[in-house]
């Protein structure tokens, strides 16, 4: 008897930092995939002046998801579809928040389609009181001194305490 393939998904991103909207695509993603790649691209045009250092993105990553052995999380670097081809993953995971995230995620999967015909794209949607989050916006918040501790796990608000004291 053969046995099927484990079904692998990629999600990528810059997770500076992590926060419980990226959390909840992951852990969404799980209900239908057997093992998930949370990869922190490390060359993504859009972390041009990120707020925490790969290594520590990727620590704050470990930390949350510790509870769950299907998730490993990484840093990579160059294209997308050679690091999902390289980690066995046939399908690339994305969040879809408001429409503002439509043009960027289309133009990408319709590239990587080109890139490697055989990667699939999928897009979920987060819970609805998550739909409007972003890293960028959590940080903003809290350089200012709000309360973020709704929107991100404790590990990450204890870091986001520390690097905005
Ligand atoms: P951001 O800095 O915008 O939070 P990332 O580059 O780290 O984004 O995002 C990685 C992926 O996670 C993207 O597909 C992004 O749309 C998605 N994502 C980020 N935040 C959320 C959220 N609150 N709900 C759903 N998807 C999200």
């Amino acid at each position: 008897m053969t046995q099927a393939r484990p079904l692998i998904a990629l999600y990528p991103g810059s997770f500076d930092p992590v926060t419980l909207g990226h959390e909840d695509i992951a852990r969404r993603t799980l209900r239908v995939v057997d093992q998930l790649v949370v990869g922190i691209a490390e060359t993504s045009s859009q972390a041009k002046t990120p707020a925490f250092s790969v290594e520590e993105r990727l620590e704050l990553l470990r930390e949350v998801f510790r509870d769950e052995p299907r998730i490993e999380c990484e840093a990579f670097s160059g294209l997308l579809v050679d690091y999902a081809r390289q980690k066995g993953a046939g399908l690339v995971v994305r969040g879809l928040r408001a429409v503002s995230d439509f043009e960027y995620e289309f133009q990408m999967a319709q590239m990587n389609r080109e890139l490697s015909p055989g990667l699939e794209f999928v897009f979920l949607t987060p819970d609805a009181h998550l739909s409007f989050l972003s890293a960028s916006i959590v940080k903003e918040v809290a350089r200012l001194g709000g309360d973020v501790s709704s929107f991100v796990s404790a590990p990450v608000l204890r870091r986001l305490k520390e690097r905005f004291r």
